[in-house]
């Protein structure tokens, strides 16, 4: 009996490159004879993404899609990916082809042979992106990876083929504020890793800039780890203990000179950097509140607009 994979694929405005995706696609699911569901996400796509879905899932009874109401983000549109889809095997791939379609043949057979639960690719370059990117990405997982208890590495692609108990797992995870990399990880299950060389993008710009990536850092961070609400009980009993000494030796130095008058510039400076790490702190503090504030309005991760079976004319 044949096995069916899922295939999740999120788009956000990439009409230039779901066409080449297809044929790459068409080539793998040839060559491995399974049974196929591609599950394209329209992640509120401005371009023609959705238009090509539509006509590719008519053509195609393999083509679902999903097409959000706006653009919720990747990590929505891997959500939805994983609810909606129906195979024994899911995986998820971006549509610019930098997660190698035929590298599934390779993941699936090493699967079957070692009788895994989770096979993952992990990028032995990121070339494609700057030098700045690399670096804050590289400084990035060293403090993640010090402060959660989950293993987080910068090259672990989201492209991973996974049993159904697997992603069972990871939906039962329920939180609004969703950091894939981590859940994933958080699951366990038996894992094993395909190193490759990640190719450029084929089409198209990267849709991540600064501001996107950082927001995600600090999701990151918030969501796998209570250690900086830690980190500033222990910044204050530092603080304290030095304010301690500091009366000790004013309260000598009074005994043996005298009253000791002056001093006002070094005081000013240390109230003003007093404060600045108590708001630094407060916004941490912040951080955390935010999120639980998030959490409880139990708002809907992605709202759906169209899906293949029920399309707006
Ligand atoms: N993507 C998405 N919603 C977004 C941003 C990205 O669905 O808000 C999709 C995008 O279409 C692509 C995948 O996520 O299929 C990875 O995005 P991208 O290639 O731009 O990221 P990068 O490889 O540069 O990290
Ligand atoms: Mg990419």
């Amino acid at each position: 009996m044949k096995i069916k994979i899922s295939i999740i694929i999120p788009c956000f405005n990439e009409e230039e490159s779901i066409p080449l995706f297809y044929q790459e696609m068409l080539n793998v699911m040839q060559k491995m004879n399974q049974d196929f569901e591609l599950l394209f996400i329209n992640d509120g796509s401005k371009d023609k993404t959705l238009e090509i879905l539509k006509k590719y899932s008519k053509e195609d009874k393999r083509i679902r899609f999903i097409s959000f109401s706006r653009n919720f983000g990747k990590e929505a549109a891997i959500l939805a990916g994983l609810q909606h889809s129906t195979g024994d095997y899911i995986t998820l791939m971006d549509a610019d082809l930098q997660d190698p379609p035929e590298k599934l043949i390779e993941m699936y057979e090493l699967l079957q042979k070692e009788n895994l639960d989770i096979v993952g690719l992990k990028a032995n370059n990121h070339k494609n992106y700057g030098f700045i990117r690399r670096l804050l990405t590289k400084c990035y997982y060293k403090i993640i990876g010090s402060l959660s208890i989950i293993p987080m590495e910068p090259n672990e692609r989201d492209y991973r083929l996974m049993t159904r108990q697997v992603v069972d797992a990871v939906l039962s995870l329920t939180e609004y504020n969703r950091y894939s990399k981590g859940l994933f990880n958080f699951v366990g299950f038996d894992t094993k890793w395909i190193t490759y060389d990640a190719p450029n993008r084929i089409a198209g710009t990267t849709k991540w800039n600064f501001k996107k990536l950082f927001t995600y850092a600090i999701d990151g961070i918030v969501g796998f780890s209570t250690k900086p609400l830690v980190l500033s009980s222990l910044v204050g009993i530092l603080f304290c203990f030095i304010a301690f000494l500091f009366i000790l030796i004013i309260i000598l130095k009074t005994l043996i000179w005298g009253d000791p008058v002056g001093g006002w510039p070094s005081l000013a400076c240390i109230i003003i950097f007093v404060s600045g790490v108590q708001l630094f702190f407060l916004g941490i503090i912040g951080e955390y509140l935010s999120k639980i504030y998030l959490e409880t309005k139990q708002r809907p991760i992605y709202i759906i607009k169209e899906t293949e079976s029920h399309t707006k004319q």
